[in-house]
């Protein structure tokens, strides 16, 4: 029963985060701040849900309710201390993406050149056998 109940939680992580997302505020690049950008498209229908870090367990599902907890005091302290607090976390997590990218396509080239170092030495192999028939072939004629 512990078992199902794990799987279950585990099921449940999955699909709470397929439709559901951490909201992050977007970066102005003009004046080095962050600033609150609604992640809805105007008229979104089936709108996904955002947690906001500012407090535990709030959220948003939709422009109108994100409209209303972009105005909470506790919402406007995290925007204006974000780059203090998570900054650092969401470019380390594009860091971690890229690299894995990265390591993808690595791991991918090695198996290739793994394959034809492989098929290589097969001929160098057969080259050296038939060497050797050469050689026992020159024994006998002699
Ligand atoms: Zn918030």
């Amino acid at each position: 029963m512990l078992i199902f109940n794990n799987f279950k939680k585990v099921i449940m992580n999955q699909l709470v985060k397929v439709f559901s997302d951490i909201y992050k505020p977007t970066f102005n690049e003009n004046n080095d701040e962050y600033i609150d950008t609604s992640p809805y498209k105007p008229y979104e229908r089936n709108c996904i849900r955002y947690e906001c870090r500012c407090k535990a367990g709030s959220y948003f599902i939709g422009n109108t309710m994100f409209k209303q907890h972009i105005k909470s005091k506790t919402h406007k302290d995290f925007i204006a201390n974000y780059s203090k607090y998570y900054k650092e976390v969401d470019e380390s997590k594009e860091i971690i993406n890229n690299l894995k990218v990265e390591n993808e396509l690595l791991t991918r080239k090695n198996n290739k050149l793994k394959n034809q170092n492989s098929n290589l030495l097969k001929i160098i192999e057969e080259l050296n056998d038939e060497d050797d028939d050469e050689e026992f072939k020159d024994c006998h004629s002699e």
